[in-house]
């Protein structure tokens, strides 16, 4: 029931520095789960070398079995939320979602893209947001943008990587919330990066404490707190 393993990771950027320290674990099917650790740690490194954004300096990552360290990113069925949400400024809240349907050498057609879209939309509940554009947007709208694009496609596996932190503290408990609901209804493993304690333990199937590229302990489960 490993779906997602990641073997003895390391990763020495060019400068020398080795942002990733020999990292071992692993995500079963349907799980939530939250890398914890503080900023710097090497946590959206190790997001970016399970998309293929980066590539790891050794170790291994499989996907349900299967390396995938020499697949594309755009083969690895990979949802990726980035810190900063990265919408298509210049195209509407529709077109933001439905990009992923209609590039690629697997594009649908217009009207089956769109009706993919507007299925993930009203998910993420942002149904009546088709025709804005991202800067007329809250960071929560934004947000749940960004969710339903990373979802169009049916990835197998969900990355997120700190999809809160540009929130304020009262939307962040309503959009964590949400976005555990949402990840449960879709039913996709899901690996969730922050360096809240409190969001991790509240939205997290199970966490890893990771610091300075190691990981500390592999599931916390929810009894863990740590010392202030
Ligand atoms: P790579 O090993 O991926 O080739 P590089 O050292 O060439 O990495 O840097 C890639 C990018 O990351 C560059 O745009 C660089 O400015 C940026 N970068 C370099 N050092 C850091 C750092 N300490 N933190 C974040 N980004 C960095
Ligand atoms: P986190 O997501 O936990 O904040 P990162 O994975 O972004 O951490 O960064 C881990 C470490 O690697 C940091 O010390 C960061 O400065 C450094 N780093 C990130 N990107 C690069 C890069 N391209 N080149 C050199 N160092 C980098």
């Amino acid at each position: 029931d490993k779906f997602v393993e990641v073997k003895n990771l390391k990763k020495v950027y060019n400068n020398g520095h080795e942002a990733i320290k020999d990292v071992s674990f692993s995500v079963k099917k349907g799980d939530l789960v939250c890398l914890l650790g503080p900023s710097g740690c090497g946590k959206t490194t190790i997001l970016n070398i399970l998309a293929g954004l980066l590539s790891p300096t050794s170790g291994d990552i499989l996907f349900d079995g299967k390396s995938v360290v020499k697949t594309a990113p755009k083969d690895r069925h990979i949802g990726y939320v980035f810190q900063n949400y990265s919408l298509y400024p210049h195209m509407s809240v529709l077109q933001n979602v439905m990009f992923p349907l209609v590039v690629g050498k697997n594009k649908k057609p217009k009207a089956e893209a769109k009706k993919i879209a507007e299925k993930y939309m009203k998910l993420a509940q942002i149904s009546d947001l088709a025709d804005q554009r991202p800067h007329n947007l809250s960071g929560g709208q934004q947000q749940r943008v960004a969710i339903a694009r990373a979802l169009v496609g049916e990835p197998k596996i969900l990355l997120m990587d700190e999809p809160l932190s540009n929130l304020d503290a009262r939307l962040r408990l309503k959009i964590r919330e949400e976005i555990r609901s949402l990840v449960k209804e879709v039913g996709i493993t899901t690996l969730f990066v922050t360096h809240d304690q409190e969001e991790a333990l509240s939205i997290g199937d199970k966490i890893i404490l990771f610091n300075d590229g190691v990981i500390q302990q592999d599931d916390l489960g929810q009894n863990f707190y740590l010392k202030p």
